[in-house]
């Protein structure tokens, strides 16, 4: 725990999850909590003291991931418990999605929906002084209390948010740094995670971020962050020496244009870097993106959907894309495929087998991402079967998590005491899946 309670006038506690690590903070909540005008503090749960919580008038947390509702709601249980008057406000994508049921039964106060830059930071303002805030878009608070849902991101806000300004939230940054520090050339999926796009421009099923679900979940469609501003983030980072990798599960390169795509990969960023590719890109784009990192994971899909569907990726683009990754020695390529599409589809598994066989290259299943996410009906509201599913998962029932949480921190250690075998551990653990599962499945 760090010491830090040079009195906030504001708390911000992120809620105990079961996921891989307790730093995994959802990406845009240092840019919400940036856009505050009082002093914000950041907590985890645990670093909760009585005397902090009676200085401050507002608690803030994220409920984005659905399994961050048992551990939020067990915390503003702790809050209420302790301090009635406390004003509790959540917002993200889970708390958007139960808005009303999550105001109606539980000590949550208010529930930001959609997106929260501009509301949250207008309603803690607000508050604060004891004024209206009936004129705040995008609030749902108990009695019936409910405003037009009217904010939605647009280019211009998601430019000037700040999203890698975690000072806010000392524990968070000593933890992240401290992964940082002894990484050993394989990103882990923590901060910081590159901000190109809010919403996917891909309209996969299954997922919450696709266009369809994210028209009802956020009224909107896709908003970009410019290119130029992507370099300026790439460039800061890569300016920190306490940060030596970056995140991007999504794939700025296939949607840029190829003017910006080449701005971007001019110059040589001190970072490694987690890629996910959606669409297999050119050859000569391939090249210049490899080239502007110092090395990472790159994640290919076997299918044009990020692993939803059947459509299979062309096997010869992919191997080529492959072969060009495998040829820098600081780069590890993976294949990302759904076992459900293996087991059932005889196409799927010869194009997965195939390529496998001429690149050697390591696999990733995804089933475990898709597929149990909580989807909206038509006026972006989640049912209460759904918000009872939700909740059991979050407390751990049929945890998918537990293994994979243990592999993770097992590689954590590995890279803090013996960085050496930290690579070939983590390749013959993706090694083993592939030939499980390709022999399984025959
Ligand atoms: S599965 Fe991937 S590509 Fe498809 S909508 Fe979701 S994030 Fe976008």
């Amino acid at each position: 725990m760090i010491n830090c309670h040079n009195t906030p006038a504001i708390i911000y506690v992120h809620p105990k999850t079961p996921m891989l690590f307790r730093c995994m903070l959802p990406m845009s909540v240092p840019a919400i909590i940036n856009r505050i005008s009082y002093p914000v503090v950041g907590y985890y749960p645990d670093e909760l003291r009585l005397v902090d919580l009676n200085k401050v008038k507002i608690v803030l947390m994220d409920i984005h991931w659905y399994l961050s509702l048992n551990g939020a709601l067990e915390l503003a249980a702790y809050i209420k418990e302790k301090r009635s008057k406390i004003i509790i406000i959540a917002g993200g994508l889970t708390a958007s999605l139960f808005a009303d049921i999550l105001v109606k039964n539980t000590p949550i106060d208010y529930i930001i929906r959609g997106d929260g830059e501009i509301p949250t930071a207008r309603l803690v303002d607000e508050l604060m002084n004891g004024k209206n805030i009936e004129t705040i878009p995008n609030l749902v608070g108990k009695h019936e209390f409910v405003t037009p849902w009217s904010f939605k991101l647009s280019q211009e806000e998601i430019n000037f948010n700040k999203y890698y300004d975690i000072n806010f939230f000392p524990s968070f940054k000593h933890d992240t740094y401290k992964i940082h520090k002894f990484n050993s050339g394989w990103p882990v999926s923590i901060f910081p995670y590159l901000m190109s796009f809010r919403g996917c421009p891909v309209d996969c099923q299954n997922c919450v971020g696709g266009m369809s679900e994210q028209l009802m979940q956020f009224k909107r469609g896709p908003v970009f962050r410019t290119a130029e501003n992507v370099k300026r983030d790439l460039e800061f980072l890569s300016d920190n020496k306490s940060i030596t990798f970056a995140n991007n599960h999504i794939d700025y390169v296939a949607f840029y244009e190829d003017k910006d795509v080449q701005s971007l990969f001019s110059r040589r960023y001190r970072l490694r870097i987690q890629h996910d590719f959606i669409k297999v890109p050119q050859k000569n784009i391939l090249e210049m993106f490899l080239n502007s990192f110092s090395g990472g994971t790159i994640w290919f899909s076997m299918d044009k959907y990020h692993s939803t569907s059947e459509i299979i990726e062309n096997p010869e683009k992919l191997i080529e894309a492959i072969k060009i990754v495998k040829s820098k020695k600081s780069y590890y390529p993976l294949i990302y495929y759904a076992r459900r599409y293996l087991k059932a589809n005889k196409e799927y598994r010869a194009a997965l087998k195939y390529v496998v066989k001429k690149t050697n290259c390591s696999l990733y299943y995804s089933d475990f991402f898709w597929g149990d996410a909580p989807l909206p009906n038509k006026e972006g509201n989640g049912d209460m079967s759904e918000y009872a599913r939700c909740m059991a998962m979050s407390q751990g029932q049929g945890n998918k998590f537990k293994a994979p949480k243990l592999l993770a921190n097992g590689g954590l250690l590995v890279d803090r005491f013996l960085p050496c075998l930290s690579i070939p551990i983590r390749q013959l653990i993706y090694k083993c899946q592939n030939n499980l599962s390709l022999s399984f499945f025959k």
